[in-house]
């Protein structure tokens, strides 16, 4: 398979809150069935070596999906209510 753009790995990009080197924590493939057949994305998690950085923001991200969630709740609910139908 041919290598697209990204010649530096991830991993090896300091991280940008501490400037601590990061690793690869988790490696992944996942195949996706689309017309071709297949494709394959590659995932993986880079995580920060420095503990403290790294549970922050672990934290950090947390509390942004919960955000988001609630925020996603609210708006079904608003849609919801403009969908129904007026009963005067
Ligand atoms: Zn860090």
């Amino acid at each position: 398979m041919p290598k697209i753009g990204n010649p530096v790995p991830l991993s090896d990009i300091p991280c940008g809150r501490c400037n601590s080197k990061r690793r690869i924590s988790k490696s992944w493939v996942e195949k996706i069935p689309n017309s071709n057949g297949f494709m394959t994305l590659y995932h993986s998690q880079i995580v920060c070596t420095n503990k403290t950085c790294q549970e922050a923001f672990e934290k950090a991200l947390s509390e942004d999906l919960e955000k988001r969630e609630r925020f996603r709740q609210s708006k079904l609910e608003h849609s919801a209510k403009k969908l129904a139908p007026k009963t005067a």
